[in-house]
């Protein structure tokens, strides 16, 4: 099998059963599923809900779910044959459900979580990036992915799922995670943008970071006026910040920038 496209299938029911289970399905919901590969999980979702939608992006497997649902007249099922990552995701309100590819599931989640239309999803992915996902400030796993999940969903570790339920076995133990949509507004880029630059230099302090973020060419004796008008340290380094502190400090660096080009 490709390890091209991230393919561990997952072989044992009972915890295909609990991911599908943590999704609480109704009749009238509609699904999509991120990579259904054999079909494990679209089996157990397709009776429950009233539309599922997958995207494949191997041709092989791809054949595979549709001489199954065919034959059996499977009706409420469309199977799409393509890249996820270049697919554009339905409008209508949707529950996701995904044992995400390990290889892009960041890139996955980035695409899905600014989406309106969503309100819960159920993904399996490595430990390691659950962690991340659900970091709070002051830990050695927190960083962009968690300011950026926190920003727009409620992010919960539901449990961990050994490697030996997995064919082929891949390295790592990897989490059920569950999350639900907060429902916000598309924040500022430039908000985005400075988290990540900041954490591209984590070991350095907020005021570094602001005063070398390109987008704002801020002097650092202004730099350190927006820390201090935000009541921050600016000796504190990016993960001492929560996204609060970050949204603050963006809005903060907004005025300040703004009343400079307003002089010049
Ligand atoms: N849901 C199945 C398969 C998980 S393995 C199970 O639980 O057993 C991950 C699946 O995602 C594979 O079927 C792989 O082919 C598919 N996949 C990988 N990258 C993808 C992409 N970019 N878009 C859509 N599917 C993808």
């Amino acid at each position: 099998m490709s390890q091209r496209y991230g393919q561990n299938f997952l072989i044992d029911h009972n915890i295909a059963n609990n991911i599908i289970k943590a999704a609480s399905l109704k009749k009238q919901d509609e699904v999509l599923e991120i990579g259904p590969g054999r079909g494990i999980l679209t089996k157990i979702i397709q009776p429950q809900v009233k539309y599922l939608t997958t995207v494949e992006i191997d041709n092989a497997l791809f054949l595979e779910l549709t001489n199954y649902t065919t034959p059996n007249n499977i009706k409420n099922i469309k199977i799409i044959n393509t890249d996820f990552l270049k697919y554009s995701v339905p409008t209508t309100k949707l529950k996701i459900i995904s044992n995400l590819p390990y290889n892009i599931g960041t890139a996955i989640i980035q695409k899905i979580l600014p989406l309106k239309n969503w309100t819960c999803a159920i993904f399996m992915l490595q430990k390691e990036v659950a962690k991340r996902l659900i970091a709070r400030p002051q830990t050695k796993s927190y960083g962009y992915i968690s300011i950026f999940a926190s920003y727009y969903a409620e992010c919960k570790i539901l449990f961990n799922v050994s490697s030996k339920c997995f064919n082929p076995q891949p390295k790592v133990v990897s989490s059920v995670v569950k999350l639900t949509n907060k429902n916000q507004e598309q924040p500022e880029s430039l908000f985005l943008e400075l988290v990540k630059h900041s954490f591209s230099m984590r070991r350095k302090t907020i005021l570094n970071c602001l005063a070398s973020f390109k987008y704002l060419k801020l002097e650092k004796k202004h730099a350190l006026q927006i820390i201090n008008a935000c009541n921050l340290n600016p000796l504190f380094r990016p993960d001492n910040l929560s996204f609060l502190d970050f949204l603050r400090l963006t809005n903060e660096a907004k005025k300040t920038y703004n009343l400079a080009s307003d002089k010049a």
